[in-house]
């Protein structure tokens, strides 16, 4: 198998740390996955508020929220306020078409702002977004997810986050998070210096970001906010691809089915076509009900114009 090392673009926004992985010059999706950041790892001091997101739409997406460390408080246009914490998911769909419409607001939370007793002054999140099959009629919804399936294989421990598996041994496992189109995605932390052998699914594409330390793999190297890329072309049937790591190292692997449809980005917003990312600019900007309301003081971001030559 070839693996391809992608590199991040870096940002700091607000005074954390954001390595974007997707979408990443030259290279489609993997599977529906259409957007990877990681944010931090970072410490807050005291007085410092932490990630502060205002009040902005999405369309024809889910936001997957994979927490590390920390505890971020999410509220949206739909009346949920839900705190995620670390090894949870929390997942938004925004539904699809001009009917539908999301929006949402992220803020880090501490014990004395709303957060459990003993929230982390830190941060560390895997934000992705799932590209939605158009040609499917989905409506919103938010879920929350506290317990994944969890296991111990070979030197790591996997936590399942989204989809199902079958590990090397044939144990299967399954995630209760909602999906439209088939997709996986594992965490994998080293308990110990070692190597862990993941079970490809065929017609699934791939990538391994790691979140801390580094991994081997066919003698490439993967460094902490890197992300290494498996040729689809090269997952065969019942092949499997072998991770080397040191203790402590932590890794995400996702996994799908591309979709048949385009998967077109701009701001926060994904579409088959320009037409509806011009419409939905138009709407969000001109307070259109599809996009409801937050209950929220924080900010309501603008949505900018599509630049002339945007590709449709
Ligand atoms: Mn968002």
């Amino acid at each position: 198998m070839t693996i391809k090392t992608l590199e991040p673009r870096l940002a700091d926004v607000g005074g954390i740390p954001i390595a974007r992985l997707l979408p990443n010059r030259g290279h489609q999706p993997i599977g529906a996955w259409c957007f990877l950041d990681h944010a931090g790892p970072v410490e807050f001091g005291e007085g410092e508020t932490g990630m502060q997101v205002g009040r902005h739409p999405h369309i024809n997406l889910q936001t997957f929220s994979w927490m590390l460390n920390g505890e971020v408080l999410h509220k949206d246009s739909l009346g949920n306020e839900q705190v995620i914490t670390k090894n949870q998911v929390n997942v938004m769909t925004a539904g699809t078409g001009l009917t539908q419409g999301i929006s949402h607001t992220e803020q880090s939370v501490f014990p004395e702002t709303g957060g459990s007793s003993d929230a982390a002054r830190g941060l560390s999140m895997v934000q992705l977004w799932i590209a939605l099959p158009t040609d499917q009629q989905i409506e919103r919804g938010f879920h929350h997810y506290p317990k994944l399936p969890t296991w111990r294989e070979d030197s790591a421990e996997m936590i399942l986050t989204t989809g199902s598996y079958i590990s090397v041994s044939g144990e299967r496992y399954e995630a209760p998070t909602i999906q439209y189109s088939k997709m996986v995605g594992i965490d994998v932390s080293f308990l110990e210096d070692g190597d862990v052998t993941l079970n490809l699914e065929p017609g699934f594409e791939y990538g391994v970001l790691v979140t801390e330390g580094q991994i081997e793999s066919e003698d490439m190297v993967c460094k902490q906010d890197q992300l290494f890329r498996f040729h689809d072309a090269d997952v065969s049937n019942n092949s499997s691809i072998k991770l080397i790591a040191k203790k402590g190292t932590r890794v995400m692997v996702i996994g799908g089915e591309p979709l048949s449809n385009k998967v077109l980005l701009w701001w926060n917003f994904v579409a088959d076509n320009k037409q509806e990312i011009e419409q939905s600019i138009i709407d969000w900007n001109n307070g259109h009900e599809r996009f409801g309301d937050v209950d929220s003081t924080m900010e309501r971001l603008p949505a900018p114009e599509l630049p002339k030559g945007f590709k449709g």
